[in-house]
């Protein structure tokens, strides 16, 4: 059979469901997945060449497997890059690329309300090797300037933020890294390749955690860089080659399969999500509603430029509430009584699933900060996460309004 090629100028929605290595041996219609650590060669001297990287060819699944391979040139196709590498996990795709890019001495500008664990991998473990950060306000484009120095080798940004979904410009923040020598990495792990491509307004690299949206369904741990050939191939690979923070198969199988339904999972979270935040903004018991899709989000203008679906701007799936209370104290008692009168909501911190997630962020995400840190990142007692699901809209509504509709 000869060996057809796809079209150029696929949509999006095409490439996520066809792009994979072409290594169908019996014509399944649905990749296979190459659960094997390692490749048998036809002889001594093909393995001298492979080892050489003088020939094509798999070794050893730490640093190339077929499946991983799928599930990687899908995930670039999607991103709009030459490249991706799979890691374990997102947090493995920032280490991966602060092993890479970084050494001692250097300096990193990084938004403050990162992911909690990148806040320590890099402020704490990196600070460590002699790296050292500033972190800045999200959302104050002057900050990010101001705090650029002739060793700075990275910006990190990560939006919309997690959980008051604060988004920032990445074109500016992109003009200014370029400006001073330095690489823009956006951690796109909220909005999905389906809403946004960092790299299509200026950023070098994007950081995924494939545990969320990408697989979609809550049931692995992964992660992934799109970015360059160059950076990827040179910088990024051998590192993976020695460090070993690889992908395993089992788990881009399943990611390569969550790619396929992606962009009609986020448009139907999405409109969940939507519906959810205006009713929720009009209950008496909330005080505020955190969404990019609403009007009175602060960002709500940019993020309809930057967050597109359809040719719609879109808010994505993660909405933040705030209860009203009379003090701390009572505001924390309400938001639990609202995530504890649930009863299809889960209870649980991960997000990205088709399932309902609800979280109390000022004790757990966000528990190990002081009571100070919290108030200056803006997590109060009150504020309650969901992370939208595919569930019934005027379900979710009703389970949320057995907690609004019986605080005392
Ligand atoms: C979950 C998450 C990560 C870390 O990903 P893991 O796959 O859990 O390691 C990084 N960034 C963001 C924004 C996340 O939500």
């Amino acid at each position: 059979m000869t060996e057809r090629k796809l079209p150029d100028n696929l949509h999006r929605d095409t490439l996520a469901v066809r792009t994979a290595v072409d290594k169908s041996q019996y014509g399944e219609n649905s990749e296979a997945l190459f659960l094997t650590s390692s490749f048998v060669q036809s002889d001594a001297a093909t393995a001298v060449r492979r080892f050489a990287n003088e020939e094509e060819g798999y070794i050893y699944s730490r640093f190339g497997n077929p499946t991983v391979a799928s599930m990687e040139q899908r995930l670039a196709a999607m991103e709009g890059t030459e490249a991706c590498i799979g890691t374990a996990s997102g947090m493995a795709a920032i280490l991966l690329m602060c092993m890479a890019l970084l050494k001692c001495g250097d300096h990193i500008i990084c938004s403050q309300s990162v992911f909690g664990s990148t806040i320590k991998l890099i402020g704490s473990e990196f600070g460590k090797f002699g790296v050292e950060t500033t972190f800045v306000s999200q959302t104050d484009v002057a900050q990010w300037q101001a705090a650029v120095k002739p060793n700075t080798k990275l910006l990190f940004a990560e939006t919309p933020t997690n959980p008051l979904t604060e988004v920032c410009d990445i074109r500016a923040l992109a003009d200014i890294a370029h400006a001073a020598g330095a690489l823009l990495v956006v951690d796109n792990c909220f909005c999905s390749p389906a809403l946004s491509q960092p790299v299509s307004f200026g950023a070098d690299l994007v950081i995924h955690s494939g545990t969320k949206y990408l697989d979609g369904q809550g049931r692995v741990i992964a992660g992934a860089i799109c970015g360059s050939k160059k950076i990827i191939d040179e910088q990024l690979i051998p590192v993976m080659r020695s460090a070993g923070m690889s992908l395993s198969p089992f788990n881009a199988w399943v990611v390569l399969k969550g790619l396929e339904t992606l962009s009609i999972r986020m448009q139907a979270q999405s409109a969940n999500a939507l519906a959810l935040a205006s009713w929720l903004e009009a209950q008496p018991r909330v005080a505020r509603v955190y969404y990019p899709g609403l009007e009175s989000h602060p960002q709500h203008a940019l993020a309809m430029r930057q967050q597109r679906l359809n040719g719609h701007g879109c808010g994505g799936a993660v909405v933040a509430f705030e209860l009203r209370g009379a003090d701390a104290e009572q505001a924390r008692k309400n938001a639990f009584h609202v995530i504890d009168s649930t009863r299809i909501c889960s209870i649980t911190s991960n997000l990205g699933d088709t399932k309902t997630t609800v979280t109390h962020p000022a004790t757990t995400s966000h528990g190990r900060l002081t009571e100070a840190q919290r108030q200056s990142a803006g997590i109060s007692q009150g504020l309650v996460r969901l992370a939208v699901g595919l569930e019934y809209i005027d379900d979710l509504k009703a389970d949320l309004a057995l907690g609004l509709d019986s605080l005392t």
